[in-house]
């Protein structure tokens, strides 16, 4: 059987940031969208594409890459700073993942050219 699956992987944090909704402070998390493909329970494909930062307590969210749109390198460069911001937490969520996990994380990274932080993680 074909099966299409969305989900999202978790890119990192952000610095400490106050909700515009909930009022909270807390570190927002940068998540990116994806799509996978299976057939007979076979992964075949994965897509990546829209990236939000989200409030992980009322879980309202802000599209910083919006999907199926040009990719602009301000757009990049705006998920790098806040990223850059958490890089703290973004290194110990990163560094607890399987090898398998933070390549893929690692490679979402490299993408939208966050090689410093990659870089700060890998040290
Ligand atoms: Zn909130």
């Amino acid at each position: 059987m074909h099966s299409i699956i969305s989900g999202t992987l978790l890119l990192g944090f952000t610095k400490l940031v106050k909700c515009a909704r909930c009022n909270n402070l807390t570190e927002f998390q940068i998540q990116q969208g994806c799509v996978k493909q299976e057939l007979l329970g076979i992964p075949i494909s994965t897509q990546y594409c829209g990236v939000t930062r989200m409030c992980p307590v009322c879980e309202h969210g802000e599209w910083l890459i919006q999907r199926n749109l040009f990719v602009s390198e301000a757009a990049e460069k705006q998920v790098r700073d806040l990223l850059e911001g958490g890089r703290e937490k973004t290194k110990s969520y990163v560094l607890q993942l399987s090898d398998q996990e933070r390549k893929v994380v690692f490679r979402r990274l490299n993408k939208l050219k966050a090689f410093s932080l990659v870089q700060y993680i890998a040290s």
